[in-house]
């Protein structure tokens, strides 16, 4: 049960308590029970000061020696009661009907004023969560009415617009599309950390396309009722129907989309049930009618795989964090309609923000337009805008995201450590990328595409990998004296490399062509193996041996290429820190002119 159920239930028991006590205390209190023939006798001795009477109970008070003692006794049949009660002086005594009016209101009205009660009370947590007592199981998204947001406000995210492409090309023609024989994904998800741009995308793909932009988020399906949130699901994509073509987005998906099973509650929860009919009104929709699901997610680790099923969302679009370019364009976007001093050099502004996304960057603008108000400036300077850098790097969580200088060099010496060894060795495959902006939890990476597909691999190719791996490592020895955690991805790869080389592959000459592994689970080193008993202690000893050698040598492989190519490192380094990611031809360039000044 949830929350607002638990919390009500206590309510109801705490107003029936109070009632019920209230109506029995009332006259209870300190009340002594006698018999009708007591009460005779009280009358007889002339104690009793107060008598009412009523349907079936006489009560009142008697003078027990000058003590005031309150009496209750139960009525009985007694014709010759008043004209005893006058016989014996008894001061005060009334007849009344047997409730009084304050029960009699009670009674009718109690239980009327506890339904009004609730009611109130559940309209009001109804509405404190968004909804209005009657919308219980609608949506609150509405389609977007003047959503001019175009792909022109979303500033860089060039590769990400070109995936999305197609999906506006459908949603513009969905008919025409279908003749074309297209295939289109009825699922986008989009994933990527926050602040990234993936609703601005989302809300660029419906307004480059001129639909409906039905915006709702995966926490509006997480309710307190059982069966609401698919209610809700519904809801929304019956709008989806009625206004196609359109786009239904749904943000931060990973409230329902969890993985089955893995978080609290297990078994039937609501989520399950919310997500169930995502999947089931997923699956029902055909591409026809024209509407397209995008969903937003920063955690696509945790979804359910189901989910991410051909059929469902089966495009996944990554939006990354900006480089510096990306960051110089945003700003642009972002400073369109503030006042800037003339000759604003906007790529300075980029330069000293990297690690910032998007929203950031909008904050940014915003707060140096809000600090030369401030300081009754007609437009806004340098001086504001490195004052707001100043004060959204000091906003609560930003600080981790941001890198200093010193590990931006770092980052960047050891990028280009595997850059340059890719590059200069035989073997391996071209660099396509390198780059110092995080991506998710890599500080920085060198893309390599292979010239073709391959389904055999060489020794001499996997050396070369392995080199390229630890190039990276070797950098940071070389030219900045020490190492960092930033290589463990590096080292951990090199090592099942290697590993699989003598295992697997057989190309170890000292262990021969053996391969030293049953299942086809991981192994790192020649210990994990020891369970199958198979092999001696010393062969265990000589496979990780021969691990250790293999990559020792190709560190010194990667070290001898480094040293070798210093000047082209520093170069290359220069570059990154500056643009930070340089392109496979820019990377062609450096060592080209470099080889030639040799
Ligand atoms: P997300 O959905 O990824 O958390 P949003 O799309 O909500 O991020 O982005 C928040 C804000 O940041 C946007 O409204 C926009 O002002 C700004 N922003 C983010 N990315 C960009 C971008 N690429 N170009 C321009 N503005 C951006
Ligand atoms: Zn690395």
């Amino acid at each position: 049960m949830n929350k607002f159920m638990k919390s009500l239930s206590l309510w109801v028991l705490i107003i029936l308590g109070a009632w019920l006590l209230a109506s029995g205390l009332k006259d209870k209190s300190a009340t002594k029970n006698i018999s009708y023939s007591t009460f005779k006798d009280l009358i007889k001795s002339g104690k009793v000061t107060k008598a009412v009477v009523k349907a079936d109970v006489i009560s009142g008070e008697f003078d027990d020696n000058g003590v005031i003692v309150r009496y209750k006794a139960t009525l009985m049949n007694d014709p010759n009661l008043i004209s005893e009660l006058e016989a014996y002086n008894v001061p005060e005594y009334r007849a009344e009907t047997n409730k009084s009016w304050v029960s009699n209101v009670l009674w009718y009205f109690g239980p009327v004023v506890l339904l009004a009660f609730l009611w109130f009370f559940m309209i009001k947590q109804m509405n404190s969560s968004g909804k209005s007592a009657m919308m219980f199981g609608k949506t609150k998204a509405k389609p977007e009415v003047d959503n001019n947001v175009t792909f022109n406000d979303v500033a860089g995210c060039d590769e990400e617009k070109e995936e999305l492409k197609e999906i506006i090309a459908f949603l513009k023609d969905p008919q025409k599309f279908q003749k074309v024989g297209g295939k289109i994904p009825k699922g986008v998800l989009l994933s990527g950390a926050p602040g990234t741009g993936k609703t601005l995308l989302a809300k660029a793909v419906a307004g480059e396309a001129s639909v409906p932009f039905f915006s709702s988020s995966g926490s509006e399906f997480v309710e307190m009722f059982v069966g609401v949130g698919a209610s809700r699901v519904r809801d929304l994509f019956d709008k989806g129907r009625k206004n196609a073509p359109c786009l239904l987005f749904i943000d931060e998906i990973d409230a329902v989309g969890r993985h089955r099973f893995a978080g609290i509650g297990g078994g039937h929860d609501e989520r399950e049930q919310t997500l169930n009919q995502i999947l089931v009104e997923m699956d029902g929709f055909n591409t026809t009618e024209g509407v397209i699901l995008i969903a937003a997610t920063n955690r696509p680790d945790v979804l359910d795989p189901a989910l991410t099923r051909p059929g469902r969302f089966d495009r996944q679009v990554t939006v990354y964090p900006p480089d510096l370019k990306g960051r110089e364009e945003i700003i642009k976007v972002h400073t369109k309609k503030i006042k800037l001093e003339d000759d604003l050099d906007l790529s300075i502004i980029a330069r000293r923000t990297p690690g910032f996304v998007g929203a950031d960057l909008a904050n940014l603008c915003n707060e140096a337009a809000l600090l030369a108000a401030r300081y009754d400036k007609k437009r806004v300077s340098m001086v504001e805008l490195e004052e707001a850098i100043e004060r959204v790097i000091a906003g609560p969580e930003k600080k981790s995201r941001i890198m200093s200088e010193k590990e931006k060099k770092m980052i960047a010496y050891h990028e280009s450590g595997h850059a340059v060894v890719a590059k200069i060795l035989d073997h391996s495959d071209p660099v396509h990328k390198v780059s110092i902006v995080p991506r998710g939890p890599a500080l920085g990476y060198t893309l390599q595409l292979p010239r073709e597909d391959k389904y055999l691999t060489t020794k001499k190719h996997l050396l070369s990998q392995l080199a390229i791996l630890l190039g990276g490592r070797a950098a940071e020895e070389i030219f900045c004296q020490e190492e960092t955690t930033g290589a463990q991805n590096d080292l951990s790869r090199a090592t099942s490399i290697a590993s699989k080389m003598v295992c697997e592959f057989g190309m170890s000459e000292s262990l021969g062509k053996i391969t030293y592994r049953k299942d086809d689970s991981e192994i790192f080193l020649g210990r994990d193996i020891s369970k199958d008993r198979q092999f001696s202690n010393e062969t265990l000893d000589k496979i990780d041996e021969e691990i250790r050698r293999i990559v020792d040598e190709a560190f010194q492989v990667a070290k001898k290429v480094l040293i070798d190519a210093k000047s082209k490192i520093e170069k290359l380094v220069v570059l990154l820190i500056e643009k930070e990611s340089i392109s496979g031809e820019e990377l062609d360039s450096i060592i080209q002119t470099s080889q030639e000044n040799k």
